[in-house]
């Protein structure tokens, strides 16, 4: 490959940013990869600031599930305090058989449920590697009697 700006030079690599072929003189070394001398040396660098980020936040299992569970205790806590405004309201208006007052039931059984689900959540996927870890060790038990 030729380098983009002299076409009678060999290039020395490929410009993060842009993608083109750099030569000696018009590349800049960015540490973690190259760039065009004064036209993509800010780009790249945030090019190369970007990847290093996904690199460090690449292994999200565990967070994901934490966030999943938190996501679910934000939204159980929002319908039960809800719910528990609307029963408060159709208390107030004494009608509690109706819209408000089941409206509120609702956000409250609603509300119950998702923190319930988010209680069991990290307890569920905990039991299931037991679970299988015993499977596991049973079926080699068992082959060892068979043999
Ligand atoms: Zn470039
Ligand atoms: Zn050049």
């Amino acid at each position: 490959m030729k380098c983009f700006n002299h076409d009678d030079r060999d290039a020395v690599g490929i410009c993060k940013s842009c993608g083109k072929g750099v030569c000696r003189e018009c590349a800049v070394d960015m540490g973690k990869g190259l760039a065009c001398r004064d036209r993509c040396e800010m780009d790249a660098s945030n090019v190369i600031a970007l990847i290093d980020q996904n690199i460090q936040f690449s292994p999200v299992g565990k967070n994901v599930m934490g966030n999943m569970r938190k996501n679910t205790y934000v939204q159980a806590s929002f319908l039960l305090v809800a719910g528990v405004i609307f029963l408060l309201t159709g208390m107030a208006s004494g009608r509690l058989a109706e819209f408000p007052g089941l409206l509120g039931m609702v956000f409250l059984i609603y509300g119950g449920y998702m923190l319930w689900r988010g209680l069991r959540l990290p307890k569920q996927t905990q039991e299931q590697t037991r679970r299988s870890r015993l499977s596991a060790t049973n079926r080699h038990s068992l082959n060892t009697d068979v043999e």
